[in-house]
């Protein structure tokens, strides 16, 4: 089945690489097809080349639109020539078929990425390459497709050594095509999702609940996003499962694209934990914050004048579980957070920039620290979760401009917070957020000082946020003159009676059980300040 490669049609937009083809074409006397700059490159490097142009019989029109959109390119891409009369056509019509394709695309990702305008980004819709790929692809059964450079290398072995490829490889090189015109498709409509919505004119069809209209540009009738294969991973959750990291191809500086100064490969858990940590100090924004996570849970978050004092507390609010967390910092890591992290045993540390005393210290003193930069804050994104048979997708959930804003808040019990303590509501109130609900933590001084997280009732966060306050200080009571903040509304009185009990002196939560009135007597019994938000944030 093997086809050995005697006609070529080569057109690549990145031109890097191309000298292995070329060497290979030159020595085995291949006979090479190719477009513009592509053709011009490889007479640059010596390779007799026919022009596209010169196969048509018509110029290359349009701006370059219009290439390789011809049968006498196309007919040659398709026609098996394993069928007679595919031949017979072909002679008839004086075409001669292509044994291999060689095309790569125009970086539409990249332009978009670059900030092109509308008219430089259309215009960097390929519409000759990916024919031309697709038909290749087609017709696997006599003619290779490659649209990867990684392959020129192999490419050229195979010319070299006059062999060409088995028809399972090049079965496997379609595959491999489709998935890259796929990924290309998907990718250009991602581009039309977010600036060519569905306009108001055309009525909706899809669904009919009309106090919640789609957002056609966040929800498409289908999703068609692609991600692109940065490596595999270790292992996934666990040793047993599989795992691998994908990239998207229109963001090139969030988080999965940190830059990693030192320490060991990735892992799985690695980045969920940083992600999460990540995203908790940039709801702190524009506070310096520091956060320490375990298992996608905060086991300290904290404000600070500096990065080491953020630091420090928000490793005092829990020090037992900091043991092999994840550190995350919004703002320059300093040689004092450095030292101020050395002694204790992390996996991850995550933030926009290092002073290099700071870097050198982590390097020499922590080797299997993973030291993380990334470029830019977490952006708001759209979140997929998958369930068997289907995907579930929503927004992600950000610190909302409504729930966020203290003047909003209702006071409904108490006297008005003063400032500190309003400070520290509104702190607890943003850190609330990265817990796993049920959620409830304690708040002291621009940090927290008790996480009760990811208990199935709230009472049971409470007590947890209660006894973490006071057992993990060496005995200290925290939890007495703290703030408390509640990812949802307290369904009874328990839960904000336990808090109250342990000398919290103000809560803020959302409010809307059916049994509110009873919570805010309670309070109101206590004497404790209690506003409600009107937003919840629970986070599963
Ligand atoms: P070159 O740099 O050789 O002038 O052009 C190569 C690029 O043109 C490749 O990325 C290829 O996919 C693209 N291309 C080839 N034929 C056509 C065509 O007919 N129309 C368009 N729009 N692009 C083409």
């Amino acid at each position: 089945t093997n086809r050995p490669i005697r006609r070529a049609l080569v057109s690549v937009f990145h031109k890097e690489g191309i000298e292995v083809l070329a060497e290979a074409f030159i020595k085995a006397g291949v006979e090479v097809v190719s477009t513009g700059s592509t053709a011009k490159r490889l007479a640059e490097l010596g390779v007799p080349v026919t022009e596209v142009s010169e196969v048509t019989g018509f110029p290359e029109c349009l701006d370059g639109r219009v290439k390789t959109l011809d049968p006498h390119i196309h007919a040659g891409i398709l026609a098996d020539m394993t069928n007679p009369d595919h031949a017979a056509q072909l002679e008839k019509f004086g075409i001669k078929p292509f044994d291999l394709v060689v095309v790569n695309l125009y970086p539409f990702a990249d332009t978009v990425r670059s900030g092109a305008d509308e008219a430089a980004t259309i215009e960097k819709i390929d519409i000759g390459g990916p024919s031309m790929v697709r038909g290749a692809a087609k017709n696997s059964a006599t003619v290779a497709i490659i649209t990867d450079p990684a392959d020129y290398a192999l490419v050229a072995e195979r010319i070299s050594n006059g062999e060409g490829f088995s028809l399972e490889e090049r079965r496997w090189l379609a595959g491999k095509a489709f998935a890259h015109t796929a990924a290309y498709d998907a990718t250009i409509n991602e581009w039309t999702a977010k600036h060519w919505p569905k306009p108001a004119t055309i009525a909706e069809t899809d669904h009919d609940d009309e106090d919640h209209p789609v957002n056609d540009a966040k929800f498409p009738a289908a999703f068609t996003r692609t991600w692109d294969r940065a490596h595999t991973l270790r292992y996934g959750e666990n040793s047993h499962q599989q795992a691998a990291l994908y990239l998207d191809p229109l963001d090139r500086n969030g988080f999965a694209h940190a830059e990693q100064l030192g320490g060991k490969p990735m892992s799985y858990n690695n980045y969920v934990d940083a992600d999460a940590a990540w995203r908790a100090v940039w709801d702190m924004a524009p506070s310096i914050a520091v956060a320490v996570v375990k298992h996608n849970n905060p086991c300290g978050l904290a404000i600070g004048a500096t990065a080491a004092e953020a630091h420090k507390k928000a490793h005092a609010c829990d020090p037992v579980s900091a043991y092999g967390g994840v550190i995350a910092c919004n703002s320059t890591v300093t040689l004092e957070m450095a030292e101020s992290v050395r002694p204790i045993f992390t996996e991850v540390i995550v933030a926009p920039a290092y002073e290099p005393e700071a870097l050198e210290l982590l390097q020499a003193k922590k080797k299997n620290l993973r030291i993380l930069k990334v470029a830019e804050p977490p952006k708001g994104h759209t979140q997929f979760r998958q369930i068997d048979g289907g995907l579930l997708v929503q927004d992600m959930d950000l610190i909302n401009a409504a729930g966020d804003d203290p003047d909003a808040w209702k006071l409904v019990s108490g006297e008005p917070a003063d400032e500190a303590t309003l400070k520290d509501l509104v702190f607890a109130w943003r850190a609330i957020r990265c817990v796993k609900s049920n959620a409830i933590l304690l708040a002291h001084d621009q940090a927290t000082v008790g996480i009760g997280m990811g208990q199935v009732n709230r009472v049971d966060s409470c007590h947890l946020a209660v006894e973490r306050a006071n057992t993990l200080a060496d005995g200290a009571d925290r939890a007495t003159g703290s703030v408390a903040a509640s990812d949802a509304f307290f369904p009874f009185a328990d839960g904000a009676e336990t808090l109250m009990d342990a000398g919290v002196k103000a809560i803020v939560q959302p409010g809307g059980s059916i049994r509110d009135e009873e919570v805010i007597e309670a309070a109101k019994k206590a004497g404790v300040t209690m506003y409600l938000t009107g937003t919840r944030h629970f986070f599963h």
